[in-house]
């Protein structure tokens, strides 16, 4: 007799461990399917976010941070640190330590909670069955009360940038150089692109980057995508706008990479390349053809804002549907759904969730950009104040960047903010929080923020939309 569960998720990353977890907590019989097999060979949950995304880039963004900061920020606060060396083997092992505590974890956490780990392939039949394929052994067949498909995503491959070997990598390769690459390319001026070139440039490789586009970071607010690239080009990170990569070639252990931009053909020789041109949906055997779920025109699962497929007891979550391709967003889903599930009455709100770059100064925003709104024609305001002025970021020798608001021009509620900054990715929880609780700028003019911390900077970012800053000499107009 085929074994039974309640809840059926496919997909171990941060979607499908968080709705198992909820699912067994709600009382729920859960099992969790994941196929994923780490570099060891060993089966690992965590999906892309804790094996090769989210944690460890952020590992290799400090560890290449902290030996910037020894190298070339420490003079200034009379430090002397003359014989600063990098041991890249060492960086890389703490990171797959980090990943190992973090993937490991995951699985303490479904066994603590009860949650059947299935290592192996899970494709969704007709009838809310799901077919089990372990990595070993033979296939069986699992009856589902529900069934949550959370597979995630794949990188998107460019047919004339091929992988190869270790020289033109994805993100996972991006992550396991054993040495600081001379000359780095990068094709795509998106998060991961910006994020590990950022890395391998702070440990001294020379970085170009080739982005198609005229538009840098088209879903950052202009402005603070402007401030961002200026900060970037003073790391000698090299973004090149406008460039179409024709093709690439192997040659004596470089990389040649050809690419077309307004002044006609061009070439550059590269000791590595990392293509980062976006994600998408990883569908691949995932379920029947009539199992009844449907994909939408771009290839993600078609969801309604509950995650529900076409199939009833048959949602989709994270990566593999639409909206943004964040962790947190698939966790919130994740729980979500498991919440729904159990017969509660939840909602995610899409219009608060956070992103961020995690740069050098990071980049951090939630709600609409200037350009959106004033593209809807609603009536509204802004305010900015710059970290130059505050006197945590001056203490910490961290003053590029600033705070933007966009509230609405009558309500005054807050609408969106920008920040590009020392703690952005902290800050704007602040922000979030605002904007659940439907603040004005006002409610945050009145508010008082503990000094001096850099979170000022978004008090006076508040006061600044009515022309009541207090540490600007800049006088606004009221308008
Ligand atoms: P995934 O994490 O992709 O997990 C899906 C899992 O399902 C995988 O383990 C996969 O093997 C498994 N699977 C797929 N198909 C099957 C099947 N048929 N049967 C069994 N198992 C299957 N997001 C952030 O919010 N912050 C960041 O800082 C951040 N940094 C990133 C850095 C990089 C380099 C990358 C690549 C991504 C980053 N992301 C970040 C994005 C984040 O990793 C994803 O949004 C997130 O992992 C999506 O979670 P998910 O659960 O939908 O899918
Ligand atoms: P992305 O969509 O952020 O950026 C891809 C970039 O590549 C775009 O600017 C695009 O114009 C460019 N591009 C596409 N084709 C090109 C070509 N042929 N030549 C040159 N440029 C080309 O994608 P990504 O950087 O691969 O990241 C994928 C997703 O992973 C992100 O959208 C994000 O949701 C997630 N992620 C999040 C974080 C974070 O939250 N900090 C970090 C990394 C990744």
């Amino acid at each position: 007799m085929a074994k039974s569960y309640d809840v059926v998720v496919i997909g171990g990353g941060p979607g499908g461990y968080a709705a198992a977890i909820k699912a067994a907590q709600l009382g729920m019989k859960t099992a969790c399917i994941d196929m994923y097999i780490n570099k060891d060979g060993n089966p690992a949950l965590g999906g892309t976010c804790a094996n090769v995304g989210c944690i460890p880039s952020k590992a290799l963004l400090d560890s290449s941070w902290k030996y910037h900061e020894a190298k070339e920020g420490f003079a200034i606060h009379g430090i002397e640190a003359k014989t600063v060396k990098m041991n890249v083997p060492e960086m890389i092992k703490r990171k797959d330590g980090i990943v190992k505590k973090q993937t490991d974890g995951v699985a303490m956490l479904l066994k603590a909670n009860g949650v059947d780990w299935l290592q192996g392939r899970g494709k969704l039949l007709s009838g809310k069955q799901v077919e089990f394929t372990p990595h070993e052994g033979d296939a069986e067949t699992l009856d589902a009360g529900n069934v949550i498909l959370a597979a995630g995503s794949e990188p998107i491959s460019l047919p004339m940038a091929p992988l190869h070997e270790d020289m033109v990598v994805a993100n996972a390769g991006a992550l396991e150089f054993t040495e600081v690459p001379k000359k780095l390319g990068v094709i795509g001026a998106g998060i991961i692109g910006l994020e590990l070139g950022s890395v391998w440039s702070r440990l001294g490789s020379e970085v170009v980057v080739i982005e198609a586009m005229d538009n840098f970071l088209p879903m950052v607010d202009r402005q603070v995508g402007k401030e961002l690239l200026k900060n970037l080009k003073a790391q000698n990170i090299d973004v090149q706008l406008s460039a179409r990569v024709t093709g690439t070639k192997i040659e004596k252990n470089k990389v040649k990479v050809e690419y077309s931009n307004a002044d006609g053909d061009q070439s550059l020789v590269v000791d590595k390349l990392i293509v980062a041109v976006g994600r998408r949906p990883y569908t691949e055997d995932l379920f029947s053809a009539d199992s009844g779920v449907n994909l939408d025109e771009r290839g993600f699962i078609f969801v309604n804002h509950s995650c529900a497929t076409e199939v009833p007891g048959v949602y989709a979550i994270g990566d593999i549907v639409r909206g943004p391709a964040l962790a947190h967003k698939a966790t919130e889903e994740g729980v979500m759904v498991a919440e729904i599930i159990a017969g509660h009455h939840t909602a995610i709100n899409y219009d608060c969730i956070p992103s961020v770059i995690y740069t050098h100064p990071e980049v951090a925003w939630v709600g609409v950009t200037e350009e959106q709104i004033k593209s809807s024609g609603d009536a509204y305001k802004t305010g900015t104040f710059a970290f130059m002025a505050n006197g945590r970021a001056a203490a910490a020798n961290e003053t590029a960047g600033f705070v933007k608001v966009i509230a609405d021009e009558e309500t005054d509620r807050v609408l969106g903010v920008h920040i590009v900054g020392p703690q952005a990715s902290e800050i704007i929880m602040q922000a979030v929080i605002a904007m659940e609780f439907g603040a004005s700028t006002e409610d945050l003019q009145m508010m008082v923020f503990a000094h001096p911390g850099l979170s000022e900077v978004l008090h006076e970012a508040c006061l600044d939309v009515d022309g009541k800053a207090i540490h600007s000499a800049k006088r606004k107009r009221k308008k």
